[in-house]
Formats: C-alpha cells, sequence, structure tokens
C-alpha cells in the first residue's frame, strides 16, 4: 500500500529518515527549494551587482545547482555563467560535459569549458600512469581550484558556485580530523574562506545541507538531464573511505551527517579565530596566483610531476 505524504493525502515518493517524513514529488520539491534559497540567504551568498559562476559537472548536485540559481539569479538580476573542467578522464568527462553543455543550453546560461592539458599542461589520465606517491585526486583538486579560481577572476566573476552538497561536507569536517588538519578545516564553510582578497573569488555552496540522496531524487523528479556515475579514480580517494563509513553510520544512525556538519558549524568562529593567519598571501613566483609560500601549491606539484618521470609536460 502505497504510504501519505506527511504534508497531503498525496503518495510519498521520499522519506527523509532523519525528520521522520514521508513526502510526495510537490511537498519535496518545495521543501528542497525552500531549503537551498534558506541556506543561500543566511549566508549571503549572492546579491545585488554580483556575477556568479557556477561549476558544472553534468553530475546531479551541479546540474540542480545551476537549475536552482538560474531562478535565484534571474529574480534578482544577477548575472550567471557556468563553468566546467575537463580534467582529462577518458570514457567518463565526455558524457558529462555533454550533459553540462545541454542543460546550459536549455537554460540559456553562457558555458565555458576548461581544461586541464590546456590551462595545467596535463591531464589526469596522464598524472594517474605517473603512480606517483600521492592519489590521483590530490592533484586533480589543486588543479581544479587553481583553473576556476584564475578562470572566474579574470571573468570578473564575484562568487563561484560549487556543488558540495552534506556528505561532501561531512566528509570534509572529518576528513581534517582525521588528518589532524585544524588551518584547512578552518578555511571551510558555506561560503567564503579565511582569506580575503581581490584574487580570491569567495566560493559559495549553496547545497550545503542537502543530503547527497535528495539532489538524486530532486534531479530524476525534476526531469533534469544527468549523468550518474562515478570518476574511476574516485576509489583511489581518501575520502571515498571516509564516504562509506559516514553512510554506513547513517544507515544506523540517522541525521549523523547534519550532526556532524552543524557540530563544526557551532564551533566555526573559534576555529577561523585561532587559526586565521596574518600573514598577507603573496603571488606564486612560478604562475602569479596567490599563495602562502614562495611557489604554490600547484606549481609545487608540477614541478614534482616533471621531475619524478621526465618529460611529460
Ligand atoms: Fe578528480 Fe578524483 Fe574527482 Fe576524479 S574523483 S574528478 S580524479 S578529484
Ligand atoms: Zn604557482
Amino acid at each position: 500500500m502505497a504510504v501519505s505524504c506527511s504534508k497531503c493525502s498525496g503518495d510519498a515518493v521520499v522519506y527523509l529518515p532523519y525528520g521522520n517524513e514521508n513526502l510526495c514529488k510537490k511537498h519535496f520539491v518545495d521543501s528542497f527549494e525552500k531549503r537551498v534559497r534558506r541556506t543561500a540567504r543566511e549566508f549571503r551568498m549572492i546579491g545585488k551587482g554580483d556575477r556568479v559562476g557556477v561549476a558544472v559537472s553534468g553530475g546531479k548536485d551541479s546540474v540542480s545547482m545551476l537549475y536552482l540559481l538560474k531562478d535565484i539569479c534571474d529574480s534578482m538580476r544577477v548575472e550567471l555563467v557556468a563553468l566546467s573542467v575537463d580534467e582529462g578522464i577518458e570514457g567518463y568527462r565526455e558524457g558529462t560535459l555533454k550533459v553540462a553543455k545541454e542543460n546550459c543550453r536549455k537554460l540559456g546560461v553562457e558555458h565555458r569549458i576548461l581544461s586541464f592539458k590546456r590551462e595545467i599542461g596535463i591531464t589526469v589520465d596522464e598524472i594517474a600512469k605517473k603512480k606517483d606517491r600521492m592519489r590521483t585526486c590530490s592533484y586533480c583538486g589543486v588543479f581544479r581550484r587553481w583553473i576556476l579560481n584564475k578562470t572566474a577572476r579574470e571573468m570578473g566573476l564575484t562568487k563561484l558556485a560549487v556543488g558540495h552538497n552534506l556528505d561532501d561536507a561531512a566528509q570534509t569536517v572529518l576528513m581534517n580530523f582525521l588528518r589532524n588538519e585544524p588551518f584547512r578545516l578552518a578555511r571551510f564553510g558555506p561560503s567564503g574562506g579565511i582569506i580575503e582578497h581581490e584574487f580570491f573569488v569567495d566560493r559559495i555552496k549553496p547545497l550545503i545541507r542537502i543530503p547527497e540522496r535528495e539532489s538524486a531524487v530532486y534531479s530524476i523528479i525534476r526531469g533534469m538531464n544527468i549523468k550518474f556515475g562515478r570518476c574511476p579514480y574516485a576509489h583511489e580517494a581518501f575520502r571515498n573511505e571516509v564516504r562509506v563509513f559516514l553512510n554506513e553510520v547513517e544507515e544506523g544512525f540517522p541525521g549523523t551527517k547534519f550532526r556532524v556538519f552543524n557540530s563544526f558549524m557551532s564551533v566555526r568562529d573559534v576555529l577561523r579565530e585561532k587559526f586565521s593567519s596574518n600573514e598577507t598571501p603573496i603571488k606564486c613566483k612560478e604562475c602569479g596566483e596567490l599563495s602562502s609560500n614562495e611557489v604554490c601549491m600547484r606549481c609545487k606539484m608540477l614541478r614534482d610531476l616533471r621531475g619524478e618521470k621526465g618529460k611529460c609536460l
């Protein structure tokens, strides 16, 4: 027998265990959109005069965010531009980029594709073949952030929206504890970071309170064109182990991911105060982007890749 929606007599399509609520399509979509808008307002993510960039990979989170930001930006008369990064992952990225492109075209949002090969000189597939000490995702994350920040700034964007959901946020909090990296944790959050500088484009995360499962349900209910699937290197990442652990705990103790994130938010100000740096960031002597050291992480990693195997770059 069909279960009824907790808010009306319609058939429920989703159960939210942390709230012990069953919701029909309409009430789930309403609740989802309301929560994203509330998060965007609470952390003042978008304001008049902003020019917003949205990072769109073609997955459920980024495409759901693209649709929601299109509505929010249109209602505020704020410009929205989509950016996708082609890391060079054969058999995976081509499909997601196609989906990103189609969704942007459908919504009439300008779309730019940035490539690792063009901007950095090496693809993720090439990095993976080098069998370096570090996991592929460590390089990929640093290079992607570097490309997105540089491009967003050069385009005059004032905000860069990324599709991090609640699962990503809870994983990040736990990972930083497990690695004893309070400085990094202090920089984390729904928007901005510790360092404010004209060279850094503020990152915003409107989906930060949305469980991953719900953004998948939302994209399906809204009939969005989405590419499901995982990057072939995802299993290598430390994050993956934390993800599996958190999913298991969530299964037995619904609401765990919210509690991890909320615990972090309740001590965030203290962390920021304790670990904020008075040092003014300097420009990397190799690429000119901001760095806390003479040479930024992107350039150090490139040196490392060059040094270990010679002349791939
Ligand atoms: Fe890059 Fe790792 Fe994400 Fe794949 S899973 S896109 S390698 S960060
Ligand atoms: Zn550099």
